[in-house]
């Protein structure tokens, strides 16, 4: 796709390049990424919105960089303002928002992964940016899932005509990810409620976890929290 770019290793931040300029969807994690996508924007047109997919600080970095208008769900930016981000979305929506430029732009927010969790379609392209509702090829961040939202919000989105479809983390690729991710989280929370059937406390779950998947050290306690959330939910 030629009027797409996607940058990043550890997190992904996209320009989509329309004929009266360019969309950036995620600002990157660090200053340097920041800068990478606020230079790769401009050259290829003027900067017409940032769209931040959700709340989440790895996914905000480059957001003070830009001049146009930034959008985000009501959620995202409510969760933002709590956490004190100083470059806050200027623009918000509830449900779903329009843009009516050159090509159709469609976001609509599911929440799930985190409270403010939003997806941008260009139902043209068929281009989906699905923001973290898809980690492709590592474990996702559950520390504050919403297990019903997200499965909810993969399912609706394996209807849609996407044919890419690029994720909150790691490489983009088609609709196989969206169902790839929903498989994925609910043979773990199957794994979680079984595991609890059979009497395991949390760090023998943890320890199974781990004999399953590669999971960085510091986001332990994030399994730990996500074990909790599946229970209140699932229980
Ligand atoms: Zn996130």
């Amino acid at each position: 796709m030629k009027n797409l770019l996607v940058l990043g290793e550890r997190v992904n931040a996209s320009v989509v390049t329309l004929e009266e300029g360019t969309i950036v969807i995620d600002t990157s994690v660090d200053e340097e990424g920041a800068d990478a996508v606020h230079a790769a924007a401009g050259e290829r047109g003027s900067v017409l919105y940032v769209v931040n997919t959700h709340e989440h600080d790895d996914h905000l970095a480059g957001n003070r960089l830009f001049t146009c208008p930034a959008i985000s769900s009501a959620a995202a930016r409510q969760q933002m303002v709590e956490a004190s981000v100083a470059a806050l979305p200027d623009l918000v929506f509830s449900h779903e928002l329009e843009l009516f430029l050159s090509q159709r732009v469609f976001l609509k927010h599911y929440g799930g992964h985190s409270p403010g969790s939003a997806v941008v379609f260009f139902p043209q392209g068929g281009l989906l940016f699905t923001g973290d509702l898809v980690f492709n090829g590592r474990v996702p961040y559950m520390g504050e899932a919403d297990f019903h939202r997200w499965l909810a919000a993969l399912t609706e989105l394996e209807g849609w005509d996407a044919s890419t479809v690029v994720p909150g983390h790691g490489p983009k690729g088609g609709k196989e990810l969206l169902t790839r991710q929903r498989q994925w989280l609910e043979q773990y929370i199957e794994d979680v409620l079984n595991w609890t059937a059979q009497g395991l406390s949390f760090q023998e779950m943890l320890q199974q976890v781990l004999m399953r998947h590669q999971v960085v050290e510091r986001w332990h306690p994030m399994l730990l929290r996500s074990f909790e959330l599946i229970l209140k939910e699932y229980n």
